[in-house]
């Protein structure tokens, strides 16, 4: 039997042209530009332009790199797998991007490098073997000041490419730790320490997914995964990030 008030394709084709048409004039008023170099581009679902987009270092078949640097920084067996969209380098486009995406109130920035890091690894991450993602949580204080959690935009990006589910409700921020920026290794594990709490749901998760937009020195990610573990010992971890940063 057919569901009243679901839309038909007609509507469903209108409503697209719409939202075409919309989004169309919108570009004529506002243009849409590079978030790097401002240059003006044509395409609504490009954040940079060619040349910007071309000066990053993306990890196209680096994976097994990535793999062993961020497995290597976070060190903990739970850890199987990780992956980066690309290497994060200070004072290159990459850090523009994570810089726009932190404090420019564009939650879309996210949820678009979160998409795009999905379709990396579409052919990568099997099917089923990823029961839940989750992003590294932030402190509400921080959450309520920027509007929104970035590590939770890419997730729900990378959330609808993979058709994993994304819940925001297994890990909490109980410490509003100070920033981590001119901090060493060590510094930065003692400023993290004991600052997350795990749901007790996750005795019932084998497989879980952690996004971060960029890993440095991986003492954030290891306490939230040491945090996870105390609810269950046996969850196998998968991080996805943005950009990795080498060792400090
Ligand atoms: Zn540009």
């Amino acid at each position: 039997m057919k569901r009243s008030g679901f839309p038909n394709k007609r509507t469903w084709n209108s409503r697209k042209v719409l939202k075409e048409f919309l989004l169309s004039a919108f570009t004529l008023v506002f243009p849409i530009q590079c978030v790097s170099c401002g240059l003006e581009i044509s395409d609504k679902f490009k954040l940079l332009c060619f040349g910007c987009a071309s000066r990053i270092k993306w990890t196209s078949h680096m994976d097994k790199e990535v793999h062993s640097q961020i497995i290597q920084l976070v060190n903990l067996p739970c850890v199987w797998d990780a992956y980066s969209l690309f290497f994060f380098t200070k004072e290159g486009v990459e850090q523009v991007l994570i810089h726009h995406l932190k404090y420019q109130d564009s939650k879309y920035t996210g949820f678009f490098l979160g998409k795009r890091l999905g379709q990396k690894l579409k052919n990568k991450i099997q099917e089923g073997s990823i029961d839940l993602l989750i992003s590294v949580p932030s402190h509400h204080r921080k959450k309520y000041d920027r509007g929104y959690n970035q590590s939770e935009a890419i997730a729900k990006g990378l959330s609808k490419q993979l058709n994993i589910p994304f819940s925001a409700d297994f890990t909490f921020k109980i410490i509003n730790a100070s920033s981590q920026t001119r901090l060493n290794k060590n510094e930065r594990a003692q400023n993290v320490k004991n600052s997350f709490l795990a749901s007790p749901k996750f005795s019932n998760v084998n497989s879980i997914g952690i996004v971060d937009d960029v890993i440095t020195s991986g003492a954030t990610i290891k306490e939230l995964c040491k945090t996870i573990l105390e609810i269950n010992r046996s969850i196998r971890i998968t991080i996805f990030v943005l950009g990795v940063v080498g060792h400090d």
